[in-house]
């Protein structure tokens, strides 16, 4: 399972060692805003397993490999969820508690959880991906409707950069339309694009979904700063 290594009370500064190793390219950072803490929470299969408390939720959604681990740890600058585990892994909810000093809005502390719902696209084709949602980020979704704990802040709908419209992404769309989950769309790996690949096909994506994708790369840290923006930005008025 994911360790519970990171920038613990350390912050973007310093340089973490160990697990919580810092990439080679250094990503850059937020104006403002800084991790103070970032920690593996728990692993919930049912909703019953599903945190009770009053923090924000952010939820994580996308396709099986399309970056959403390495997005999160690039964003807590720390190795706290597991990358390229073999596709078919176990359908769990992960729970990863960021704290943040800083960042849209002003100074001042605050946490949310950043939610990793599981990875969909192991079948092939728009159905399949839906299926494969259902289950346990159904759980999530109606837990945080019913009022049950938190409500979810916002939702992160994450796509490759390199495969705008697949059938399983616009289904997800979909499916996330049908629970009432506004999204914010984020488009990952978008170093592996050329210059004109990366303008085509970001606009496809704005075709496609009807809006603007945020491109993100894990790699090289693009798109760090934006997107912590947004997490703040709906996290603290969520609060
Ligand atoms: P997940 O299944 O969505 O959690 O995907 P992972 O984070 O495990 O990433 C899947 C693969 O894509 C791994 O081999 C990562 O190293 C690679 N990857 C993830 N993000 C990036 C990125 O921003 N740039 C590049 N070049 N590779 C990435």
């Amino acid at each position: 399972m994911a360790q519970a290594t990171g920038a613990r009370d350390a912050g973007f500064e310093v340089r973490l060692t160990a697990a919580g190793r810092a990439p080679d390219s250094e990503p850059r950072i937020p104006t403002g805003l800084k991790v103070l803490n970032a920690d593996f929470v728990t692993s919930a299969v049912r909703a019953d397993d599903i945190p009770r408390d009053d923090l924000a939720r952010i939820a994580l959604v996308g396709r099986s490999n399309v970056g959403k681990s390495s997005l999160i740890n690039a964003l807590c600058r720390a190795k706290i969820a597991r990358t390229s585990a073999a596709p078919g892994k176990t359908r769990l909810v992960n729970f990863y508690r960021v704290t943040i000093e800083g960042g849209s809005g002003g100074p001042g502390r605050w946490s949310a959880y950043l939610v990793d719902l599981p990875g969909y696209g192991y079948a092939r084709g728009g159905a399949g991906a839906a299926a494969e949602l259902a289950a346990v980020s159904e759980a999530y979704f109606a837990d945080c409707a019913a009022g049950r704990a938190a409500f979810t802040a916002g939702t992160l709908l994450l796509v490759d950069s390199r495969h705008p419209g697949l059938a399983a992404d616009r289904d997800a769309a979909a499916w996330l339309n049908g629970l009432g989950a506004a999204f914010h769309l984020v488009a990952t790996k978008i170093d592996k694009l050329t210059r004109s690949e990366r303008g085509r096909n970001l606009r496809d994506l704005e075709t496609t979904f009807g809006m603007a994708p945020l491109p993100v790369s894990a790699a090289s840290g693009e798109g760090m700063d934006g997107l912590w923006r947004t997490i703040a930005r709906l996290a603290k008025s969520a609060a």
